[in-house]
């Protein structure tokens, strides 16, 4: 519930304690954590008169991993908790083999850190715990940048399995908790649709997209990424798999190099673009769609007759309908004609609360071009 929603604090809680929420008309709505200092002001934990405490967090942390049990299978790295999505807002638990990865992303979840850890001991029985509490969103809330192990200890370099798969992620170094986990589906879906084909990934951070695209019969795959430390795992990953005579892999811009592509003539079956956030907030969406447009315009460029566009956007204001408005609008740039295969989202691990568009901020189109 946002600052501005809120008609009337009454009482007295610290914050990080936990508020009743009523409506104008004096009726009980829920129970949450209350934080003044942010403009999320109160996260809405229950719409039940129950008790918030070490039993309250077993049960929703139990519910969160039983569903993993259902839906993840054939790899060894995922989210186990993804915040509102579980029922927990502002808590983030992924798992990569043994170890487990927290964030507390709310200052209520933050104070009560070393339940949770007690409870992830309990429930997960990983080997050991990592903090990985050095997001940005942090500030909002008035918590410190924090990382390091809260149980237990452990190399911070793991190797996890993806379907056939297998990578090396930092979780100390590693962008996020290390490792993409919301583009696993993804990954293996494009890992199905590159047989024989020359492929170009944009973006490729540690050679996700790369190495799946290999395993699954690509001819050859070209990758870039502008961080020479996501390149040199990359390189090591497609290593790994048994793949790297069929990848190259370079540190460059992706917007320099599809630029210089396009210029020298090169073209491609596949082209993936799986870009930053470029629009981190609502207001700098319109330079972001510039962005977009440009890099889905270049990859058209890039693609031969019947070949196949990944676009991707990780950004909530970058929703789907504007992510196929950009790609509708560069295929008429460019004079060629597009189709949309799949229109996909981020992997079942991070479900989304349908009352909280937010949850949605994963979009991949599969798209062909004629
Ligand atoms: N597809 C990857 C995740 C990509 S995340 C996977 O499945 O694991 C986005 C990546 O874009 C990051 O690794 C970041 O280093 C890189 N990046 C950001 N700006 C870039 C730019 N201008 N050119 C190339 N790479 C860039």
């Amino acid at each position: 519930m946002y600052a501005g929603e809120i008609a009337s604090l009454d009482g007295h809680v610290d914050d990080g304690g936990i508020v009743d929420v009523r409506s104008l008309r004096g009726q009980w709505l829920g129970r949450g954590f209350i934080n003044r200092k942010s403009t999320l002001t109160v996260r809405l934990l229950t719409t039940r008169p129950e008790d918030i405490g070490r039993e309250f967090f077993q049960k929703r942390l139990a519910e969160a991993i039983a569903y993993r049990k259902r839906i993840v299978n054939g790899t060894s790295a995922y989210r186990v908790v993804y915040g509102e999505g579980d029922q927990l807002p502002g808590l983030i638990v992924d798992r990569y083999g043994d170890i487990a990865v927290l964030q507390t992303l709310a200052l209520g979840m933050d104070i009560r850190k070393h339940i949770l850890v007690d409870l992830i001991n309990e429930l997960v029985h990983p080997s050991a715990v990592y903090e990985r509490n050095d997001p940005g969103v942090r500030r909002l809330e008035g918590l410190a940048s924090q990382t390091g192990w809260l149980s237990g200890e452990a190399p911070t370099e793991i190797e996890v399995q993806e379907g056939r798969a297998s990578f090396l992620t930092d979780i100390a170094r590693g962008q996020k908790t290390g490792f993409f986990l919301d583009q696993r589906e993804n990954r293996l879906a494009i890992g199905r649709l590159v047989k024989e084909a020359d492929v170009f990934d944009a973006f490729c951070y540690t050679g996700g997209f790369a190495v799946h695209a290999a395993l699954g019969g690509a001819k050859h795959v070209t990758a870039v990424d502008i961080s020479e430390e996501a390149i040199n795992l990359a390189t090591g990953n497609a290593q790994r798999n048994g793949v790297a005579d069929r990848c190259t892999f370079m540190v460059a811009n992706a917007f320099d190099e599809l630029r210089r592509q396009v210029s020298t003539g090169t073209r491609y079956d596949v082209v993936i673009l799986d870009p930053p956030a470029f629009a981190k907030t609502k207001d700098s969406l319109p330079r972001a769609v510039a962005g977009y447009k440009e890099i889905n315009l270049r990859a058209l460029k890039l693609l031969r007759p019947g070949g196949i566009l990944v676009s991707c956007s990780c950004s909530y204001h970058m929703q789907e309908a504007l992510l196929i408005e950009v790609v509708a609008s560069a295929a008429s740039d460019t004079h060629r004609t597009v189709r949309l295969m799949e229109r996909r989202g981020q992997a079942q691990d991070h479900p989304i609360h349908p009352a909280m568009p937010e949850t949605r901020y994963l979009t991949c189109l599969i798209a062909q071009v004629a």
